[in-house]
């Protein structure tokens, strides 16, 4: 499968975007229901959440396998 017919499956949910506690990542947009990333295309590595904690982005894979699938990822 392509990279952009896997980035499809994504809903824009942003689920991945917080942290178990459900705190956002700082980077994290809404424009409705659908997020966005103001740091896309520089997004892996450590920010902060809104609260001001450290936070690492992960790619996809990484992220699944060590805190699992969000409710609903379209990834699922
Ligand atoms: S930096 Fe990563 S965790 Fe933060 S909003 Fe962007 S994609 Fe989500
Ligand atoms: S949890 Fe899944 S569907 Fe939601 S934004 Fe993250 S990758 Fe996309």
């Amino acid at each position: 499968m392509s990279d952009a017919n896997w980035e499809s499956r994504c809903k824009r949910c942003g689920k991945c975007c917080h942290t178990k506690d459900g705190i956002a990542c700082e980077h994290l947009r809404y424009i409705g229901a659908a997020s966005s990333c103001d740091v896309y295309d520089k997004r892996h590595g450590h920010h902060r959440d809104i609260s001001g904690r450290a936070v690492e982005c992960l790619p996809m894979e990484d992220y699944m396998r060590i805190y699992g699938m969000p409710e609903g990822c379209g990834y699922r």
